[in-house]
């Protein structure tokens, strides 16, 4: 049988249903005896009603006819006249249906989860077991049984009283109890839900069963809050509700049972527990909640933040994953360009004098060194990302900085019809940084200057001293920076002004000044920008931290002039990459070298016996095994001419394990002829 149709009433239980029907009635009719048995005329003591209340409120509203049965036979099991057994059977039926129907449309959490759940409990447990006293009553004053006003109050208040407090303390532990969630308690919790309960079943039994209380003239009843707060504080809802079960039950069986004398009526001192309990109750539930609520809401807020930091960190992850793909993806595409360079420079010496062929060459190489440029400004975002930025730092002449940039940008600027000014101070102006960092700075700015400025302006690049800083400026009469532009200028990937740009410079992908900025940075420097706005120019400044000592003027070096060379060298390539190799060998031999090459590192020795070279250029990344490898090998094997390495990536840490290894140099591909040739040449230091 899995469902039950009642007659008459045509309502359908299920099996569960109908099991909690017995239930509530077998628990109501045995509670209502034991209160029978408690019943100290006129105070009332009711379990049975909050056993009703709380059955209805788990089981669902059809479950009534259950408390029906119970009241009907809870009515007949007693002695009462008939019209006041009936005033008892309806009220004690309507006061659970009204109480869990009152609950269920205030949409009633039976765990306690916010503040106006418990509200509402208690305003259920207050009003509608007003319900019981007042039909009751009426049954009573119809049966003509009592009619004085005095009995009529007293009764009223003492029967309320008793079923508030069985709503208020034991339908609310029953309910609680019976929806709790399940969740394990570690041995220190259960341990101290022990104490506390020792500390409440204690003092309740002192105040009730001792005359400790009236010996210590009320102090114990102030101690008797402290496990409450204890309770509600740290125990959680369902241990204060089963708590207050507790005590009440020990208050109310110590009244009747313990045989101290008192000089009030035992009914009174009843009423007056139950309406002090009540009272505790109605504080320390509304304590409780609030406590509750705001546990939940911390622990909902530590949640959230944890999932923030969760999407912190993956953020994070990708943007290494990105940084790490711009490093690969530059890379990856420096080395099909390292043929393509040693080919230009190739075709420029053999083809450089012919009137057709020159421009061509010339556009090529020039969109060529674009290209390794911009890929240079790529490997630097992620060098810059990764906090892994080497910087080759020397005490140096800053005006050495300012006049090499200005030189190689000079005739860029006269070819779009732009004036350079230049004005550096007489003396020297000492920092402590990298030249080639310094210059790419001043580059950027003055390439910017150029590419944002119509023809017939003006760009002046200035140097002047102010304490300790040294102050560059870079200013044109450009197209200006619009105000809202300004502060996010040094933010890369901007890309604000592409479509501004003179025609011809179309290099730059948005990252420059935000390299800029990162520089003069890590140079222990700060960047500005200043522009009145659109088309009133703009102005840089680059200050960076100043040198105070007198400058220690190196010797000149003479500048290499010409990329003829007048002594043959015996150069072997080993290069896994054959064209790049060959191209390489062939531009070598152009310029009266004598050049072998290798595909692979097991041949090196061969061939070095074999040929006998001065200078071996030589990969890092070879298929059998590392240029490091080979290198040491040589080195062991006694060769003792110059070793070069040529790789893709130009980290710090690849030029350090080169040197470790045993080479002399260490050249980043595409690597140009002027380049090499430096390094071919017999040193002169
Ligand atoms: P890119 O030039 O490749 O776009 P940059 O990081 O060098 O990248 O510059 C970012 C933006 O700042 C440019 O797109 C441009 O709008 C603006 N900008 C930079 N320098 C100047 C300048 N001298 N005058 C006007 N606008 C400039």
């Amino acid at each position: 049988m899995n469902s039950l149709t009642i007659p008459f009433l045509g309502i359908t239980y299920t099996r569960r249903q109908l099991v909690m029907m017995l239930v509530i009635f077998a628990s109501y009719v045995a509670m209502a005896q034991v209160g029978r048995i408690l019943f100290t005329a006129p105070a009332v003591i009711q379990p049975a009603a909050g056993v009703a209340l709380a059955g209805l409120v788990l089981g669902g509203l059809a479950l009534w006819p259950a408390v029906l049965a119970a009241t009907i036979m809870n009515g007949l099991l007693g002695t009462a006249p008939l019209l006041v057994m009936v005033g008892g059977i309806v009220g004690h039926t309507l006061h659970p249906v009204i109480g869990a129907w009152f609950l269920r449309s205030m949409g009633f959490d039976p765990v306690f989860r916010r503040v106006r759940d418990t509200l509402t409990f208690i305003f259920v447990a207050l009003f509608s077991s007003m319900i019981v006293p007042t039909i009751g009553m009426l049954g009573i004053y119809l049966q003509n049984e009592l009619v004085a006003a005095y009995q009529f109050r007293s009764t009223w208040l003492s029967w309320w009283s008793g079923i508030m407090i069985a709503d208020l303390v034991l339908a609310i532990a029953i309910v609680r109890y019976c929806s709790k969630i399940d969740y394990s308690r570690t041995p220190r919790e259960i341990g101290e839900l022990i104490l506390a309960f020792m500390a409440i079943g204690g003092l309740s039994y002192a105040i009730s069963w001792t005359d400790l209380a009236k010996a210590s003239s009320g102090v114990l009843l102030l101690f008797y809050l402290l496990p409450f707060i204890w309770f509600s504080l740290r125990l959680g809802n369902r241990f204060t509700f089963l708590a207050f079960l507790l005590s009440t039950a020990i208050l109310l069986t110590g009244v009747l049972y313990s045989g101290i004398p008192s000089d009030q009526a035992t009914s009174t001192r009843i009423i007056t527990t139950e309406l002090f309990m009540a009272t505790l109750a109605v504080i320390f539930f509304l304590f409780t909640a609030v406590v509750e609520e705001r546990k939940r809401a911390n622990k909902a807020l530590a949640a959230q933040l944890l999932r923030v930091e969760s999407l912190l960190e993956e953020t994070k992850r990708q943007d290494r994953a990105k940084t790490d793909f711009i490093s690969v993806f530059a890379h990856e595409l420096r080395n099909p360009l390292a043929p393509i360079v040693t080919s230009i420079e190739l075709l420029k010496l053999k083809h450089g004098a012919h009137p057709d062929i020159a421009p061509i060459i010339e556009t090529v190489q020039d969109r060529t060194r674009t290209i390794v440029r911009l890929l240079d400004d790529l490997l630097d975002v992620s060098r810059i990302e990764r906090q892994r930025f080497p910087l080759r730092r020397a005490d140096y002449d800053l005006r050495e900085s300012i006049r090499n940039v200005t030189n190689a940008n000079q005739s860029l600027a006269q070819k779009h019809g732009l004036t350079l000014f230049l004005s550096v101070p007489e003396s020297a102006v000492m920092v402590h940084a990298d030249p080639l960092r310094i210059e790419q700075m001043i580059g950027n700015l003055l390439m910017n200057a150029i590419k944002y400025t119509d023809s017939g302006g003006t760009i002046s690049l200035s140097l002047e001293t102010a304490g300790t800083d040294a102050i560059l400026r870079v200013r044109d009469t450009g197209i200006g920076i619009a105000p809202e532009v300004l502060s996010r200028i040094f933010v890369p990937f901007a890309g604000l002004g592409v479509e501004h740009r003179q025609k011809s410079i179309k290099e730059g992908i948005g990252i420059g000044l935000w390299l800029t900025h990162n520089l003069a940075k890590i140079h222990g420097g700060t960047i500005e920008v200043h522009s009145e706005g659109k088309g009133r120019g703009s102005e840089f400044t680059v200050r960076l931290p100043r040198l105070s000592q007198t400058p220690i003027i190196p010797n000149e070096i003479p500048a290499m002039d010409s990329l003829q060379q007048s002594q043959t060298v015996r150069v072997l390539i080993v290069d896994d990459n054959e064209a790049a190799a060959n191209g390489l060998a062939t531009l070598l031999r152009h310029v009266g070298n004598e050049v072998e090459t290798a595909y692979l590192g097991a041949d090196v020795a061969d061939t070095v016996r074999t040929f006998n070279p001065a200078v071996i250029v030589l990969d890092i990344g070879l298929p059998d095994m590392t240029g490091y490898d080979v290198a040491e090998q040589l080195r062991t094997s006694g060769f003792k001419g110059r070793i070069i390495a040529l790789t893709g990536y130009g980290q710090d840490e690849d030029k350090k394990k080169a040197e470790a290894a045993g080479f002399d140099h260490h050249l980043t591909k595409p690597v140009g002829l002027a380049d090499l040739q430096a390094v071919l040449m017999p040193q002169t230091a």
